[in-house]
């Protein structure tokens, strides 16, 4: 098969990869299955035929309108299906039609998953972590027998490495309790954090957490917290009477929309983040 028509045939896949992906970000917050009932729209309830249903084309082709109703269809389906794609892409591209390129992939795709319900619900479903930390582990027993490890842990570190990233993530969650006198960790980032620690092994987990901490606290400077303020002093102005007693400057950050690229960073270039951190404390320190 030629170099372009794996391309291709990988970029299909993401994308129909990616159009469940909508499903599972879609139901699983609201507990719902992602089998049965077929889909329909959210507004009108009319079931959605396959040819409706074509990633991305199909959003484009519709207009982005529901049929049935006209009413609108969100753009975070066809841009979900759009970056699945893509991931499959660059990883076929990266590692070529291989076991490594499949586990990257997949991989990849979860953790988007993870970040969008994470973003959108404060909600880390027991659907991606179960099956990512059973796929994980099982690949890493095929990764062995194959002898084709990629940058995923071997089985033995993959176990540690989930306790690892889980307890280490429980413990900052625990003292962040303390020190904030509020929730400051939500249970799904411990289940995160052992799907990760699974697959990247226990140096990488933790060097994870720290590289999400720090993507976190440049989003929120730059990003979350000038977002809030502004908003807030809108809703002031707009009813002055509503106290101002400093609440709700402070949102709720979900840690798991931070993690994910942290974990993907970690897999693919954590060995050389490390080799260069060991290499500048040897040259300063
Ligand atoms: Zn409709």
């Amino acid at each position: 098969m030629s170099d372009t028509l794996i391309r291709v045939l990988a970029f299909t896949f993401g994308a129909l990869w990616g159009s469940f992906l909508n499903v599972c970000i879609s139901r699983w917050p609201a507990g719902q299955s992602v089998v049965a009932p077929r889909s329909r729209c959210p507004n009108c309830e009319r079931p959605i035929a396959w040819y409706e249903n074509v990633p991305v084309l199909s959003w484009v082709a519709l207009r982005a309108r529901c049929r049935g109703c006209g009413k609108l269809i969100s753009v975070m389906y066809p841009l979900v299906e759009l970056a699945v794609a893509f991931t499959w892409l660059i990883s076929v591209a990266n590692f070529g039609p291989t076991l490594t390129a499949l586990r990257v992939a997949v991989f990849a795709t979860l953790l988007l998953g993870i970040a969008m319900t994470d973003a959108r619900h404060y909600i880390i479903p027991d659907g991606f972590t179960v099956f990512g930390l059973m796929w994980i582990m099982a690949f890493s027993v095929v990764g062995l027998i194959t002898a084709e490890p990629g940058p995923f842990a071997p089985p033995y570190e993959a176990l540690i490495g989930a306790c690892a990233g889980a307890g280490a993530i429980a413990i900052a969650g625990w003292l962040g309790e303390v020190a904030l006198r509020k929730e400051a960790m939500g249970f799904g980032d411990v289940t995160l954090m052992a799907v990760v620690g699974a697959a990247v092994g226990p140096q990488l987990a933790l060097l994870t957490i720290f590289l999400g901490a720090g993507i976190g606290t440049v989003a929120y400077v730059l990003i979350i917290y000038p977002v809030r303020l502004i908003r807030l002093k809108r809703e002031r102005r707009a009813r002055p009477e509503t106290p101002d007693d400093g609440e709700g400057i402070v949102p709720i950050i979900p840690f798991g929309v931070f993690l994910a690229p942290a974990a993907v960073i970690a897999l693919l270039w954590g060995r050389v983040i490390i080799d260069w951190y060991l290499a500048s404390v040897v040259r300063y320190g």
